[in-house]
């Protein structure tokens, strides 16, 4: 009984640790690592069902100004907030990561570019109405921005669907940030010309 009850405590002691690779400490989220094998996992189904999938790339704006300006407690409680956020709009299949620093995405197995869409600017909305407070002191609205991109349309591999994502995004923060932005076309997945 006495092994018995050590391999147990051993096998819960792996599972934590495999838990522990696999999440982020601040928010409990998948990381990069995790996220890497769901959208391979993810795209695999798809291709073999001939389904879509979404991806979002969702980046704070101006983190390193709220950081500076409220301390960085508070720019970590905020991305927690953030990912309970997400964890709270993610359904089914779905999958919501921190992808670094203040870098988060979102997979959409079965999701077209519309729902997609829909997905970012509900995420985008509810974001600015976080009521954010800590150590008792009120914090700043936040916005965040987004890119959209569709497998197979703008990426037929996660290095492509990913790059595509992280363009619009790109695109979102020139334009102001504040926005959701569609991968368009599949130039956008294509490395620059110059
Ligand atoms: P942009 O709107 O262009 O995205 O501007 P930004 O300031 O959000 O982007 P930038 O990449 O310049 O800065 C990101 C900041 O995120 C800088 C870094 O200190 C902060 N950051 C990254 N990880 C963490 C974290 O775990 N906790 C806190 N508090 N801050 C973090
Ligand atoms: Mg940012
Ligand atoms: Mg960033």
């Amino acid at each position: 009984a006495q092994l018995g009850a050590l391999a147990m405590e051993h096998h819960g002691a792996y599972e934590r640790l495999l838990h522990q690779g696999y999440h982020d400490a601040l928010t409990g989220l998948p990381n990069r690592l995790l996220l890497n094998d769901r959208v391979k996992q993810a795209l695999a189904r798809a291709s073999r069902n001939h389904l879509q999938v979404a991806y979002l790339s969702i980046d704070l704006d101006h983190f390193k100004r709220f950081n500076d300006t409220f301390g960085h407690d508070a720019g970590d409680a905020l991305l927690r907030e953030l990912g309970q956020l997400l964890q709270s709009n993610v359904r089914g299949s779905d999958i919501a990561c921190r992808y670094g620093g203040e870098e988060f995405a979102l997979i959409l197995p079965d999701a077209n570019l519309a729902t997609a869409q829909e997905r970012a600017e509900r995420i985008r909305k509810s974001a600015k109405y976080l009521d954010l407070k800590h150590a008792g002191q009120a914090l700043g609205a936040v916005t965040l921005s987004v890119g959209v991109a569709t497998f197979p349309e703008h990426g037929d591999t996660p290095f492509l669907l990913v790059r595509a994502a992280d363009q619009a995004l790109y695109r979102a923060k020139a334009a102001g940030r504040d926005r959701v932005m569609l991968a368009e076309t599949v130039a956008d997945a294509m490395p620059p010309t110059s």
